[in-house]
């Protein structure tokens, strides 16, 4: 048996990413950026007011207070989206709004609610003595003209979209998505809908992992439905080729139908048959075909979806370009105890939240490999290293969070 963290290096240095095509900034959300970004012009473009209110000269506004105001005659007004006018000149003000650009001559804005405009006289009276550069969001603060405001192998999220419509993108040269290929094998199998013949049962797998691969903003074909034959397998398999990546299910352990290994290798050039050290999960082929990788990963329904974490997601997101393609594990108190055999690194279903004194993981109960309904429950995987025999409630244990959901309180089904 081989450790994770070994398959893992293993696959990653196989690996490397596609090639590049141009998006527009609508399309590009989820994927990753293919070259830096370096600004087109500063943000802000200009100093601008951070406030409604009066800008002008703080220096005449020395000692003003509600009961000592000092009054100034108010220019002009200067709305968001217009050029300054004139020059702020000695004892006067501009009208000025949220954004607006601030007017030479003027090095502070004094907001609304500390000033009373005159009736009719086109003055007005400043209750507040203002600071220098008071209210005014400096030139180039955010960003300068020509900075580097984003990284090769970024993930564009909505603030990265913000950014590269501020700094002057339209369209983003990004990494391809990986086209992946899934085969679902086993005679057992049918597509769901039909209630299932004697001996059938519905294929879950091949839903699943379309459902995972279109999660790391990748392309699932599904191909269906392999049967149980060197036949099948090989046809199933060749046409896979046209895809980026292969990802099966089923047929990879040791038994007498288990002909994915030998398919894989009569197409591979360098197939791995690895028994990796995990629970759920332990047997995976991974091997390129084509120059493209090919996985072969466990049928067991929890254990494919566990594969697919730990080895085919960091892969298609180096794939993709993402420069940060390693799982982050976190830490959390346990509130349960966890006992588990040496020999196998153990990923074990659970519930993340959050108390008062931070992380918990509880535990699921029903652990088998083909316990779905677990998995449906589960938000997170406490990590039980290889050499441990499990936890002891209380103990500080790594979890790593499989989805967004983590990031929301469940709501009291009663309220
Ligand atoms: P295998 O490794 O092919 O022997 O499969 C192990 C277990 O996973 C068996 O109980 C299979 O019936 C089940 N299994 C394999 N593939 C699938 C699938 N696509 N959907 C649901 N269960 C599957
Ligand atoms: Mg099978």
């Amino acid at each position: 048996m081989i450790p994770v963290e070994d398959a893992l290096e293993t696959i990653l240095e196989a690996v490397s990413p596609l090639g590049v095509e141009s998006v527009s900034l609508s399309e590009s959300l989820g994927r990753t950026l293919a070259c830096e970004i370096t600004a087109r012009w500063a943000n802000p473009p200009w100093d601008n007011s951070a406030m409604d209110g009066y800008a002008l000269r703080a220096a005449e506004t020395a000692g003003a207070s509600k009961d000592a105001p000092v009054t100034l005659r108010v220019a002009y007004d200067l709305p968001a989206g217009s050029a300054p006018g004139a020059d702020v000149g000695e004892g006067e003000a501009v009208r000025i709004m949220t954004g607006a650009p601030v007017p030479t001559g003027a090095d502070a804005v004094v907001m609304v609610e500390r000033t009373q405009r005159g009736d009719a006289d086109g003055t007005v009276r400043i209750m507040a003595a203002a600071r220098v550069g008071e209210n005014i969001r400096k030139a180039g603060e955010d960003f300068q003209r020509g900075e580097r405001v984003l990284e090769k192998g970024t993930l564009i999220r909505p603030a990265e979209i913000a950014m590269l419509a501020t700094a002057g993108a339209s369209a983003v040269r990004v990494y391809r998505r990986p086209r992946v290929a899934v085969i679902s094998t086993g005679d057992e199998l049918v597509e769901t809908g039909p209630a299932p013949g004697p001996g059938k049962i519905p294929n879950s797998n091949g839903p699943a992992l379309c459902a995972l691969v279109a999660g790391c903003e990748a392309v699932p074909v599904d191909l269906g439905i392999a049967a149980d034959t060197v036949e099948s397998l090989r046809e199933k398999l060749t046409e896979a080729q046209a895809c980026d990546c292969i990802v099966s299910s089923g047929g990879v352990s040791v038994g007498d139908y288990d002909f994915v290994k030998d398919v894989l290798e009569e197409l591979g050039s360098e197939m791995v048959f690895w028994k990796v050290a995990m629970k759920p999960g332990k047997p995976l082929a991974f091997g390129m075909i084509g120059g493209k990788p090919a996985f072969g990963l466990p049928g067991n329904p929890v254990s494919s979806m566990v594969a697919f974490e730990q080895f085919v997601r960091p892969a298609l997101m180096k794939m993709a370009g993402a420069a940060a393609c390693k799982r982050r594990t976190f830490r959390a108190r346990l509130t349960e105890d966890i006992r588990t055999k040496p020999g196998r690194k153990n990923f074990i279903r659970a519930v993340l939240s959050s108390d008062e004194h931070g992380l918990c993981a509880t535990p699921l109960e029903h652990q088998g490999s083909g316990m779905i309904s677990t998995m449906v429950r589960a938000n997170a995987l406490i990590v039980v290293p290889a050499d441990g025999r499990g936890f002891e409630r209380d103990e500080i244990v790594g979890v790593e969070p499989l989805d967004s959901s983590i990031l929301f309180e469940p709501t009291d089904p009663g309220s």
